[in-house]
């Protein structure tokens, strides 16, 4: 332990915070382990002069919990925060992230990105918060054959989706039909004045769409699972948290369905857990919460809203998918699977969900 330390006031900070804010922002997020690796580097340097390196063990969670309250001090007055959620997906692992306190896909996924590739960056959004994120099916993910499905704005028909695209410049058309292949050669526009409207109309190839996954990937944005669903990262919900929230929800409608959901334990975003059986019930719920929210319920696992029995067999996430018979009797007939998902969406969601 290392308990003689102290934390220095933002005025007095000193030159182990500053490292500390750099190797966050470099990596753009943090685990509390590899939080521990870098204070140990970190002072081992600032300390050292060739004798005992800090052992990251000995970093101590509250010692970690106060570099992040000095920097988020540090970074706040630029419209910068420190923000952490648990993983969903992985164990629950708390992350850390670097965000943007004003955060739009835009300004955050699209740093150093070419129009039509933001463009793309909010079709691919609205594909997951809103085509595959319905009351009866709420994957809130894609895999590939529905990321390439977006790779040009959709024509008119699309106009179901204007509603939410408050933010995403919804009456992008004029592009080409969105389903053939790789031959794009621009869209036509259709009058557009801006170039960012020209971009967005005009598409990007199916090679350019993977190229743009795969480093959305590689840059912690998005997750590509083992049945090649993609979705968003710890990262992007902290990142995108209140702009999800502002385009996909609405606000007059707090106790009816959203697209945007928060867990009934933790209150944090649910794109991946437990739904209530109850197929008009409101209550989510992530596996990394299930345990100790029933426990403090007496073993009582019937759901706090409806009072349904909670079977945790009913999915949001990509198991919405993913765990009906049909998906799982064989890889190889997955597209259709996830097509005729699709075709149940498009039909007002009458299949019922979760099995058969
Ligand atoms: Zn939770
Ligand atoms: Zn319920």
């Amino acid at each position: 332990m290392n308990d003689d330390w102290t934390p220095p006031i933002p005025a007095g900070y000193n030159d182990a915070n500053r490292a500390f804010i750099q190797a966050l922002m470099a990596r753009g997020t943090l685990t509390f382990r590899e939080g521990q690796k870098v204070l140990a580097a970190i002072k081992s340097a600032v300390e050292g002069g060739g004798g005992d390196d800090v052992a990251p063990e000995s970093i101590t969670m509250a010692e970690f919990e106060n570099f992040v309250r000095t920097a988020r001090e540090a970074v706040e007055p630029l419209d910068y925060d420190i923000r952490n959620m648990r993983d969903q997906v992985r164990g629950g692992e708390r992350v850390w992230a670097f965000v943007n306190a004003h955060s739009d896909p835009a300004t955050q996924l699209g740093t150093a990105r070419s129009p039509e590739e933001v463009a793309y960056i909010k079709r691919l959004l609205d594909a997951m918060f809103d085509h595959h994120n319905t009351p009866r099916l709420e994957v809130m993910a894609v895999d590939e054959g529905q990321a390439l499905r977006v790779s040009r704005p959709a024509r008119g028909p699309a106009a179901r989706d204007s509603n939410v695209n408050t933010n995403t410049n919804g009456g992008m058309g004029g592009g080409e039909e969105d389903d053939d292949d790789d031959d794009n050669d621009g869209g036509t526009g259709d009058g557009s004045t801006t170039a960012a409207a020209a971009a967005a109309s005009r598409g990007l190839k199916h090679s350019e769409v993977l190229s743009l996954l795969s480093s959305l990937v590689a840059e912690g944005w998005l997750d590509k699972s083992r049945d090649g669903f993609y979705s968003l990262t710890p990262r992007a919900l902290m990142e995108l948290w209140s702009w999800l929230v502002a385009t996909y929800n609405d606000p007059d409608a707090e106790s009816e369905w959203q697209r945007i959901k928060f867990c009934e334990a933790c209150k944090e975003i649910v794109t991946y857990g437990q739904r209530c059986n109850e197929p008009d019930c409101t209550i989510r719920l992530h596996d990394i919460c299930e345990d100790a929210f029933w426990r403090t319920r007496a073993g009582d696992r019937k759901c706090p809203k409806c009072g349904t029995p909670w079977e945790g067999n009913h999915f949001v996430g990509e198991r919405a998918v993913t765990s009906r018979s049909g998906f799982q009797r064989g890889r190889g007939r997955r597209r259709r699977q996830t097509e005729a998902a699709e075709v149940a969406h498009d039909n007002g969601g009458v299949e019922e969900e979760g099995g058969e």
